[in-house]
């Protein structure tokens, strides 16, 4: 019915503090194209395509985006046709310059790039209907996959043993995610947040999602907002794949990494603490990252 992905495993980390100790969940291994969250946030939506009818799919994404990498190529292995609606009027020219949209066209994905006002108000009716007479009919799967079925995903992530860490931590983008590893946590279990933006409603929609209140944001570690990075950030990163084997991206993993480790290294967890951070994936993203790294003459992340 669905793809086969891996077993993913918790890796530790070796670090020597407090008696504190840290495991890594290796999400980003799970596959090849389709790795980390975005296939958990598929899997349902695309069964409930299939089980609908659907023969195309159609998201939302920017330039870099994760997820619209995970559609066209799931789309591809499903045997759906794929519709990307990409924020950026000017990145119509620029296919052949995006790694990202370069690899989803290469799956067969069909791009609509639209300003960033249309874009903005992309759940609206008239654009939808717009869109159909465009493009005929189509299943949407929201930005970033996040809806009831991507939770739904989301809520398979932990198993056996991940109910025994005192604390889950995870990056934050939509919220969906961390929806789905909050209802499969234990109330006794910590869930902790590292919002990957700046200031938005994540509370809220999270809370439209979740059973349960063990959670909290932790939200200082966004380095500025989307995307936004700098040399502590890639030196974090480069350095975290050096000591311990595992590369991490710079928009979700390489942040909250950095947040889990200064938060151990300040004391913020208590003395004994076992902690599962979620490695969601996103390695596609670099490419990208790094010829804007090469542009502005800072170092490069290395995977
Ligand atoms: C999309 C993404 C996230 C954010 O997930 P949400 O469900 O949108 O909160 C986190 N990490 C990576 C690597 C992602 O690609």
């Amino acid at each position: 019915m669905i793809f086969k992905v891996k077993d993913s495993v918790n890796q530790f980390v070796n670090i020597s503090n407090n008696d504190v100790r840290l495991y890594v969940k290796r999400e980003d291994l799970s596959h090849e194209f389709v790795s980390g969250n975005k296939f958990r946030k598929l899997k349902y939506n695309l069964k409930e395509a299939r089980k609908q009818g659907f023969e195309v799919l159609l998201t939302f994404g920017g330039a870099y985006s994760n997820h619209i990498a995970a559609v066209a190529s799931a789309g591809k292995l499903m045997g759906f046709e794929t519709i990307g609606v990409i924020r950026g009027e000017e990145l119509y020219g620029e296919i052949e310059r995006n790694p990202t949209l370069m690899f989803a066209k290469e799956c067969g994905m069909k791009f609509k790039f639209v300003s960033r006002q249309t874009y903005r108000l992309k759940t609206a009716e008239t654009f939808l209907k717009e869109l159909i007479k465009e493009f005929g009919t189509f299943y949407v799967i929201p930005e970033g996959g996040t809806n009831a079925l991507g939770v739904k995903g989301c809520e398979e992530i932990l198993r056996g043993t991940d109910f025994d860490f005192d604390y889950i931590c995870c990056s934050v983008g939509t919220g969906g995610t961390i929806s789905g590893i909050i209802n499969c946590s234990k109330p006794s279990q910590q869930v902790l947040g590292f919002p990957a933006l700046k200031g938005s409603f994540l509370d809220k929609d999270i809370s439209k999602f979740v059973t349960q209140s063990n959670w909290d944001l932790i939200t200082d570690y966004h380095f500025g907002g989307y995307a936004k990075i700098n040399l502590d950030l890639v030196e974090f990163i480069n350095g975290f794949k050096k000591d311990y084997d595992i590369p991490l991206d710079p928009v979700y993993t390489g942040k909250m990494l950095f947040g889990v480790m200064d938060l151990i290294s300040k004391g913020f967890f208590p003395e004994g603490s076992k902690i599962l951070a979620i490695h969601t994936g996103g390695l596609q993203g670099v490419k990208g990252m790094n010829d804007y790294l090469k542009k502005k003459n800072i170092p490069q992340i290395e995977i």
